[in-house]
């Protein structure tokens, strides 16, 4: 489906190891203070003073995390940086470095590595983080990548997943389930790539939702405006797996129920007329269609002067006490009780 606009293949043979790993890496540069001997050792040596060290790391696995035949490989190093920063941030963290590793099997070209490699490069520059190590192997099957991040958080500014109370309000930030719809489309395009490989698709209706799924962005702005708007969440989660099982999580660490209410969830337009194009219902995506890298947060009722009105963070509930349960409100005010699918869940349905 992606055109090969890139001819060139070198053979990673031809370069060896340790060449390959200087290729790809010789270009980053360190901008933080906390990096102190980065890329070219045995360890990577960093010094955080007095702040708290926050580390998260993820492991992407080709067939089972990503497909290469509708995922660009720049697109896909991009994607692999900010899945892991946005667990920096759902810390309220500020993230710092990254480590990089990565298997590969000789079907890969090094101009393959190249673009995968541009992709990381971009994203640590746009998030600010210096790529400091990583380690590089062959596969014999497919592409593996593993990114660890490492973050800041001054003492006592940390938000976990276990804050919350009774009577805080439950905030979302962004629009929820435009990643999984974008999954929807480029998985019937690639059915129909595969009996018709000449046509072109026509992907315009869908590129807010293409672009979700494909190169997701983490919410290092909302930290930041959290910090601004001076407001500490009581917990936080990202948004890795729907809302749905997020919220159950804040729920069971917190030790409290919720209500969430189905007319306040936030959806773009497109999420909503390419739901309706494919007969599914937009509540179920949003709370049970995964990537959408949002933050899920609880805050207490005192601070809501000081979100109202700011686009980037909608109210969807509140939270109740533990013995009231976990409950969706739907528009017809009926109560439902929330259970956690995930996405996995959801592909059998589709
Ligand atoms: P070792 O044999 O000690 O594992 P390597 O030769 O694998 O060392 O790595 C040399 C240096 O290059 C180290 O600083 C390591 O962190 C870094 N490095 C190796 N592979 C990668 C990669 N894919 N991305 C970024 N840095 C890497
Ligand atoms: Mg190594």
């Amino acid at each position: 489906m992606i055109e090969d606009k890139n001819p060139r293949r070198t053979p990673l043979s031809e370069l060896g190891e340790f060449k390959l790993i200087e290729h790809l890496t010789d270009h980053f540069k360190v901008t933080h203070k906390s990096t102190v001997k980065s890329i070219g050792d045995d360890a990577a040596v960093l010094n955080f003073d007095k702040k708290q060290v926050v580390v998260s790391t993820d492991l992407l696995v080709e067939g089972v995390h990503f497909d290469l035949s509708y995922a660009p490989l720049k697109h896909l190093g991009y994607k692999a940086l900010v899945v892991n920063l946005s667990d920096i941030y759902a810390m309220n963290a500020v993230a710092t470095q990254v480590t990089v590793s990565i298997a590969v099997s000789n079907r890969f070209p090094l101009e393959a590595l190249e673009e995968l490699y541009a992709g990381i490069t971009t994203a640590a520059q746009i998030y600010n983080v210096d790529v400091v190590g990583g380690d590089t192997t062959s596969s014999t099957s497919g592409l593996i990548i593993s990114v660890t991040a490492i973050g800041e958080v001054e003492k006592g500014a940390e938000v976990l997943r276990s804050g919350a109370k009774p009577n805080d309000l439950l905030v979302v930030t962004g629009d929820l389930g435009g990643a999984y719809m974008g999954l929807q489309v480029l998985e019937r395009e690639k059915e129909v790539f595969k009996v018709n490989p000449n046509n072109q698709p026509d992907l315009s209706m869908y590129t807010y939702i293409i672009e979700r799924q494909l190169k997701p962005e983490a919410r290092k702005d909302i930290v930041e405006l959290l910090k601004e708007l001076e407001v500490k969440p009581t917990s936080m989660i990202d948004v890795s797996d729907g809302i749905s099982s997020e919220v159950i999580h804040l729920c069971k660490q917190s030790k409290v129920g919720v209500d969430l209410y189905e007319a306040k969830i936030p959806l773009d337009p497109q999420v909503i007329s390419t739901c309706e194009e494919f007969n599914i219902d937009s509540t179920t995506i949003a709370l049970n269609g995964g990537e959408d890298y949002e933050l899920l947060m609880t805050i207490s009722q005192e601070d809501f002067p000081k979100i109202k009105g700011n686009p980037n963070l909608t109210v969807i509930g509140y939270m109740t006490e533990e013995d009231r349960g976990m409950h969706l409100v739907t528009r017809a005010d009926e109560k439902i009780p929330i259970i956690a699918k995930g996405w996995n869940a959801l592909k059998d349905q589709a």
